[in-house]
């Protein structure tokens, strides 16, 4: 399995402006091949192979006046951000209708200098090296100050330096991991995932929702309005921003943590876990899309997967459509809608429920009726989670293992890190 490992760099000044050339020509050759493809297409021209646009936005761009200057950041950074054009498009086209499942995939966009989060990636091929002394040697920039809060576990495939908002900046490794089973458990949960409680588990635990935006709201529109008193363009404006930037970034890193450890812990207790597959993206339009999205339910499924696929779980979403709080666990009589304010209620067959609990058992209920209908009496092997890979990158298919990438969210009030996908 591949997984992130996110560490914070401090590039002394000389490297930041190295940095800001890098991300500059990333940015431009993204840009300039976006707009290749746009044009060819508005002229009705065939699509521009990979190959021929590597040629035309890096090979020959070098050999001209206006952009002699790629010359000056390491080729490889050029060639990934073409790859993650490239990954982008092919995403976008197997989403037109019919081709597959899930939400459609926007065309690729501009990149933009003010965009919240810049980076470039640096594969083996530019031989960037974790040196003895700690630091981080990349081509044409220099050897990077490290925070090394832990140790890698192994030699990385590659590294992303990021940027964010706040001016902070990231070096994120992927490494290819063994997987670490875990002795097996005895207990299977069900996880009922709500807005009175964060997750409501089918062994009756309740997990109260820590509402880390809404806490910090205060702070937050204290800031705003600070920012909106500052002259457009002043220095102080620019401070403001920063110190909006720096509150939200905080409001993240604190929900990922948090997650972290709730996700850890029922992975370790359980040796099956399945969770309502729910239809965030619905529920976010709604006028509970603050709470929605201060949930992070979308992130905390994605570690329960990958942590389940590591440490040989089983995991499984139960199709959003069952009825899970309708039914009585007890009898399995469907009873008829219930209006979110109904917190417990009474089955003419005598159970008496609290909503919650038990939708979450009738989750484990699904989701195990689901396990050995796929496999005959055998439970199934945990599914590999969305796979989730580096542009440009193929990692050595290892015999028998799943490929799939941490999802950790860096602070831009977003999902993923690079918008990256499977093929
Ligand atoms: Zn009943």
């Amino acid at each position: 399995m591949q997984l992130r490992y996110n560490y914070r760099v401090y590039p002394t000044l000389a490297q930041q402006q190295s940095l800001a050339r890098a991300f500059g020509c990333a940015r431009v050759v993204f840009n300039d091949a976006l707009r290749a493809r746009q044009e060819a297409r508005e002229q009705g021209l065939p699509y521009i192979s990979d190959g021929d646009l590597s040629k035309q936005v890096i090979t020959e761009a070098k050999t001209t006046p206006e952009r002699a200057w790629l010359g000056e950041v390491s080729a490889v950074v050029l060639q990934q951000a073409l790859a993650d054009l490239n990954l982008a498009y092919r995403n976008f086209f197997a989403s037109l209708p019919g081709k597959r499942k899930g939400r459609k995939v926007a065309p690729p966009r501009f990149r933009s200098r003010k965009d919240n989060r810049q980076a470039i990636r640096f594969t083996a091929n530019a031989r960037f090296k974790v040196m003895d002394n700690g630091r981080l040697r990349l081509p044409k920039i220099g050897d990077l100050a490290v925070r090394w809060s832990r140790a890698l576990p192994a030699a990385p495939s590659s590294v992303t330096i990021v940027m964010d908002a706040v001016g902070r900046y990231f070096a994120s490794f992927v490494v290819q991991v063994a997987d670490e089973p875990l002795p097996p458990a005895d207990a299977e949960v069900g996880i009922d995932l709500g807005l009175t409680h964060f997750a409501v588990l089918s062994d009756g635990t309740k997990v109260a929702a820590p509402q880390f935006l809404r806490k910090a709201a205060r702070k937050l529109r204290r800031l705003q309005q600070d920012l909106s008193r500052k002259q457009r363009g002043s220095n102080n404006r620019k401070k403001a921003v920063v110190a909006v930037a720096k509150a939200h970034a905080r409001v993240v890193d604190t929900r990922r943590d948090w997650q972290h450890k709730l996700s850890t812990e029922i992975i370790r207790d359980n040796q099956a876990v399945y969770v309502e597959d729910l239809c965030v993206t619905g529920l976010a339009r709604t006028r509970l899309a603050k709470s929605v999205h201060d949930a992070g339910w979308a992130g905390f499924t994605a570690m329960l997967e990958y942590k389940a696929a590591r440490y040989g779980r089983i995991f499984d979403k139960i199709d959003r459509f069952a009825p899970t709080s309708q039914t009585c666990s007890a009898c399995g009589r469907l009873d008829g809608p219930k209006p979110l304010n109904v917190r417990s209620w009474t089955c003419p067959c005598g159970a008496i429920h609290d909503r919650d609990v038990n939708a979450a058992i009738n989750v484990l209920a699904a989701g195990r009726a689901e396990s050995l209908n796929a496999c005959g009496a055998q439970v199934r092997p945990a599914p590999v989670p969305a796979p989730r890979e580096e542009a440009g990158i193929r990692p050595r298919a290892t015999p028998c293992s799943t490929r799939s990438t941490e999802a950790i969210p860096i602070p831009q009030g977003g999902e993923n890190v690079n918008g990256t996908g499977t093929p």
